[in-house]
């Protein structure tokens, strides 16, 4: 099956420069205002406070988890604590040594240079990176051959943040230069309920606290999916009710667009149909199941995955994913094992 990742309204990526353009003001800009993830916030509050206080940049930092889940915002909020410019970058963009050279070399004294999707980086870029983090100097190499000759320039003291979606995709002499890695977790409803009703408030949008606590409920614990949602429910409210955002109106929105009372859509049922109807529910490996349902492996794992362990549709195995009974009772199909007891 062709599936776009695009198209998908519960994709946890970026769609399109509006709701790119929607997603930078709705960003919090403060610790106070970033909602959930206490456990990385304390920790990270502690660490801010202490690094100015002796005048110093902060230690660098790597965020994991999911994508949507606010890895971005808090390295922008960790600048703006910290009072210094945020430069933002990715793994995939920094192609050659020369592009990081040029990135470190522009930073200010104790600047934050965010670096998304840092496992993507190439080795030979990676290198340049570890003189960098730890002794704030640059490796260059002048000329080829027997005369080339490697010189040090010396950079200003920054903060690297890389975020990725697995701490285990990076290789290890690089996760080992990070002073601090916190992982961030799914949202539950209530705190995505927060999120929605502030991003509401921003975005002058009529809702309900039934309203938002439904779209926070089938969000997959995400913000960026639940802010999305928000703006489709309110496209529904208006047109379709003629009022704000109710129960009702966000009930009718999603499931028009097919997102269930947990938030699975589409490609998520068919994860789960497709283990259950070809391979009796697993265990079956990641390759396979993303052959059969036509999406990448690490969509799969990223992406998809998390949530449905999350509920416990889902579990890991050491020989492959399977379906749990929950799962099979979400779908309405009865296991192997009771069917036989029901015959
Ligand atoms: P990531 O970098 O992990 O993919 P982002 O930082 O881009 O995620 O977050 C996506 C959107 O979700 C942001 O625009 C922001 O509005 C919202 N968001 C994320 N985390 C929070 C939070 N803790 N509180 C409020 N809004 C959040």
């Amino acid at each position: 099956m062709d599936f776009d990742m695009e198209n998908r309204i519960v994709s946890a990526e970026f769609s399109s420069s509006e709701d790119n353009d929607i997603e930078i003001s709705l960003r919090p800009k403060s610790l106070d205002e970033y909602i959930g993830q206490d456990k990385a916030k304390e920790n990270l509050s502690i660490y801010i406070e202490a690094a100015r206080r002796r005048g110093e940049p902060l230690d660098h930092v790597l965020l994991y988890g999911p994508p949507g889940l606010g890895k971005t915002t808090l390295a922008g909020i960790i600048a703006n604590e910290m009072g210094v410019n945020f430069r933002v970058t990715s793994g995939p963009a920094i192609e050659k040594p020369g592009d990081l050279a040029a990135l470190l070399t522009n930073l200010n004294e104790g600047d934050v240079l965010f670096i998304d999707e840092i496992h993507r980086l190439s080795r030979a870029v990676e290198e340049v990176l570890y003189p960098a983090m730890e002794d704030n100097v640059l490796d260059i190499i002048i000329g080829k051959g027997p005369s080339a000759r490697s010189i040090r320039l010396d950079l200003h003291k920054f903060t690297l943040v890389g975020a990725t979606t697995r701490a285990g995709q990076l290789s290890a002499p690089l996760r080992d230069r990070f002073g601090v890695i916190l992982r961030l977790e799914l949202y539950t409803p209530e705190q995505l309920s927060s999120i929605v009703n502030r991003s509401a408030g921003i975005l002058d949008i009529d809702i309900d606290p039934e309203g938002a606590f439904e779209i926070a409920s089938r969000s997959r614990g995400t913000p960026r999916i639940a802010n999305r949602l928000l703006k489709r429910a309110r496209d529904f409210a208006q047109v379709v009710c003629e009022g704000g955002i109710t129960k009702e109106a966000s009930s009718l929105a999603l499931d028009r667009m097919e997102i269930d009372a947990l938030g699975l859509d589409s490609i998520d049922r068919l994860i789960l149909k497709t283990m259950i109807n070809n391979y009796n529910g697993g265990p079956v490996g990641l390759e396979t199941i993303a052959a059969a349902v036509g999406e990448e492996a690490v969509t799969i794992e990223d992406v998809y995955e998390p949530y449905l362990m999350q509920i416990g549709f889902l579990s890991r195995t050491p020989r492959g994913r399977t379906v749990t009974p929950a799962g099979y009772a979400h779908l309405g199909i009865p296991m192997p094992g009771q069917q036989r007891l029901d015959v």
